[in-house]
């Protein structure tokens, strides 16, 4: 079992540097007791980053991933990776921070969109995924250019009047009956979620999510958006890019 710690706060998600235990060594991999490296998952890729420990070389983590209730620190040079590190020893996680954060903005970019294209013509977000500096949008509707350019302005706003952003827990039954539910509601939440753990960008939107969000609209920075295309089954892709180098990352 691993503690994941990134999703504590909207200020563990700026965490870069932690302690942790070693509980195991599978193959290739580290097992911690607790991790703010984010596993694959949601459409975020993983954090990269390296483990440190005080008498042996720094390793390098190349894959994240989940493993039931394990998160799996995969080691340069896979399973012929030799960490040396032992069951029980202390490790320094750093992460790449620039990746991360990459991911943070894209993220939290999506979230906003998502909701404005919700608000502004009832579209709903089927899926989202990051890569790079891109995130790509499936709708379960089609978009009208007027409709992007108007999300766009929205976003533009948000970045020059920031609003913050926090997480809420909220218990299940109320998660249910808030109207901002069906907007996200296109993936099922498993029965067994309670309470739900939800990314509040004030004034804007709700949305259950387990990834790592920015604490305010305003470190978002310039979005580009390419034109909506329609696709072949009724719905919608929208994609857009960070359209200016990545804002000063602020630690925790
Ligand atoms: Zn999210």
């Amino acid at each position: 079992m691993t503690e994941l710690a990134y999703l504590a706060t909207i200020d563990d998600a700026y965490v870069r540097e932690f302690r942790a235990s070693v509980v195991a060594l599978p193959p290739g991999g580290v097992v911690l007791d607790r991790t703010y490296f984010y596993p694959t998952g949601g459409g975020q890729p993983c954090d990269v980053g390296t483990l440190a420990s005080a008498d042996r070389p720094t390793v390098d983590v190349v894959d994240v991933s989940k493993a039931g209730p394990a998160v799996v620190h995969r080691l340069k040079g896979g399973a012929a990776g030799r960490s040396g590190l032992r069951v029980g020893e202390e490790v320094a996680g750093t992460i790449d921070w620039g990746r991360r954060y990459r991911h943070m903005r894209l993220h939290t970019a999506q979230h906003f969109v998502s909701g404005r294209i919700f608000h502004r013509g009832g579209q709903r977000t089927r899926r989202a995924n990051f890569s790079g500096t891109t995130a790509r949008l499936e709708l379960d509707g089609p978009l009208a250019p007027e409709l992007v350019a108007g999300v766009a302005e929205d976003v533009r706003v948000a970045v020059e009047a920031p609003r913050a952003i926090t997480i809420r827990r909220l218990a299940r039954a109320d998660w249910d009956r808030h109207p901002l539910s069906e907007r996200s509601g296109l993936v099922p939440l498993p029965p067994q979620v309670d309470p739900v753990r939800v990314v509040d960008i004030d004034g804007y939107d709700l949305c259950p999510c387990g990834g790592t969000h920015l604490r305010s609209t305003g470190e978002i920075g310039a979005v580009a958006f390419e034109p909506p295309v329609p696709t072949g089954d009724g719905g919608g892709r929208l994609v857009f890019t960070l359209a200016d180098a990545p804002a000063a990352a602020r630690p925790a």
